[in-house]
């Protein structure tokens, strides 16, 4: 039996960084996965998405070049290439991630691994022996239980991401992260969009004010968004069309939308059953998550949980400094696991970040803050590069001077969000953060203008 002094099960963005990780330090590492190298993130999420919208990005651009004085003809694009395109960008990505994990010694098994006991996994015939167990099995597309849903055909986002053929209209039920990208996608490739969503604002979780603004820009650009909204069945439409009906419940009563395709999005679930976890009797919250202390460590010593699987975020950097946190542990070095600042993105165009606390949850927690909230023209980066265009810059801080969270709509909010997550995470105050030396001009320059 071959014995390792770490055994991984997953290979996403949580078990490849644990995996380089400790084979960085010298530890004996063995690494399972059952379907390809890069997990959720890398095959069918971050990177596939955000090839597809750029693409849009780059189309829609073309399209608008006329705002900066610049003539392009005859724009148009073409879906299968998109799609050859972003298989080609996972693959280069893929073979990275498999490169850096051969060269630091790593032993990667394909093949669905089952957890025997915390110091054996089975794979195949094999059984490893293992000093630490990872669990890194992340999550699944969850798929509401719907009257009529295996009645109707539906895309999840893989089919929505392989699709070589736009269809004229698009239903995607679910207004979160994933739903607004593909909206987004679609949209300017044309498609008539319509939003389903249940709550009464999309982007749930992030500021409330900047995801209205985003929401009326793309409804500005033909999407349809319906709010505070229940589906409650799901039909093939009458007129034999073979298009899909939504039926909705709201405040105005009962209808109904018919569109060619539907695309499921509302929610994900950790991944937590085929892989033996029962056999280690782990302790869970009261909503069924697995318990992990700062370390990433479950309440059997030697067994860590990293990435979805945790049920805290679904958010890849979040598995990444997961999985760093806990072969840290293991490898006897100081480190704990802090969510004060872990950045979200919606990478619609315009893009939408926030970090650390929103308005809202600060009301929640009963916690005072000081808003200031700046149009993003207070940049001139921002205005040289977005023509006609604004978006806002929102920053929270506390009675004690030091940030709470910040929010910003506009490009490049993801690029710019982490330097309000490195403030937030050290604890700066407003006049510290301000000593900070901003390259001019740059369109984070906006924090600067609003602290
Ligand atoms: C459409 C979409 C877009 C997204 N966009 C973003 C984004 O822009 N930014 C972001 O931060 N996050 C994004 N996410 C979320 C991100 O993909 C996940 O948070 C991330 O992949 C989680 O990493 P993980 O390692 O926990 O799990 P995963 O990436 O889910 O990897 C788990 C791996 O474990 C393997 N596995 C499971 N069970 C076994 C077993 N028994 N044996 C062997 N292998 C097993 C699976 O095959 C899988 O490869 C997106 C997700 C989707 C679906």
């Amino acid at each position: 039996m071959d014995k390792y002094q770490i055994a991984i099960i997953g290979g996403g963005p949580a078990g490849y960084t644990a995996a380089e990780a400790a084979g960085k330090a010298g530890m004996s590492v063995v690494l399972f996965e059952k379907n390809s190298l890069g997990g959720v993130c890398l095959n069918e999420g971050c990177i596939p998405t955000k090839t597809l919208l750029y693409s849009a990005k780059t189309y829609d651009g073309a399209r608008h070049a006329a705002k900066y004085a610049v003539s392009a003809e005859n724009v148009g694009f073409d879906l299968p290439k998109i799609i050859a395109r972003k298989q080609k960008v996972v693959r280069k990505l893929v073979l990275g991630v498999k490169g850096k994990l051969t060269a630091h010694g790593v032993k990667i098994v394909t093949g669905a691994a089952e957890v025997v006991d915390k110091n054996h996994v089975r794979c195949g015939e094999e059984v490893y022996e293992c000093d630490n167990l990872l669990l890194c099995t992340g999550s699944e597309t969850f798929i509401p239980p719907i009257v009529g849903v295996d009645t109707v055909p539906y895309w999840t986002h893989r089919d929505a991401l392989d699709n070589k053929e736009l269809p004229q209209s698009l239903t995607i039920i679910g207004g979160g992260v994933i739903g607004m990208e593909f909206a987004s996608f679609f949209n300017s490739l044309g498609v008539q969009v319509t939003v389903v969503e249940m709550m009464d604002e999309i982007l749930g979780g992030m500021d409330k004010e900047l995801s209205a603004l985003l929401r009326a820009e793309y409804a500005k650009r033909g999407v349809k968004f319906m709010l505070s909204t229940k589906v409650v069945s799901l039909a093939m439409a009458e007129d034999g069309s073979g298009q899909v009906q939504v039926n909705y419940e709201n405040a105005e009563g009962a209808g109904s939308v018919v569109a060619e395709r539907l695309l499921m999005s509302v929610g994900r679930r950790p991944v937590t059953k085929g892989f033996g976890l029962e056999n280690l009797e782990l302790q869970k919250t009261e909503r069924g998550s697995i318990v992990v202390d700062e370390h990433m460590q479950t309440s059997l010593a030697g067994v860590y949980v990293c990435g979805d699987l945790t049920g805290f975020s679904l958010l890849a950097h979040t598995a990444v400094r997961e999985a760093e946190v806990a072969v840290n542990h293991i490898a006897g070095r100081e480190d704990a696991m802090s969510y004060r600042a872990i950045p979200g993105v919606v990478y619609t165009n315009p893009e939408i970040a926030g970090v650390g606390e929103t308005e809202e949850s600060l009301q929640r927690k009963g916690i005072a803050c000081r808003v200031v909230k700046l149009p993003m023209a207070y940049s001139g980066r921002f205005v040289a590069e977005n023509e006609g265009v604004n978006g806002v810059c929102k920053l929270l801080i506390a009675d004690d001077d030091t940030i709470l969270g910040a929010h910003v709509l506009g490009n490049p909010a993801s690029e710019i969000i982490t330097l309000a997550g490195m403030a937030i995470e050290l604890k700066l105050t407003v006049a510290e953060w301000k000593k900070i030396v901003f390259p001019h001009p740059t369109v984070g320059e906006i924090f600067r203008e609003a602290l």
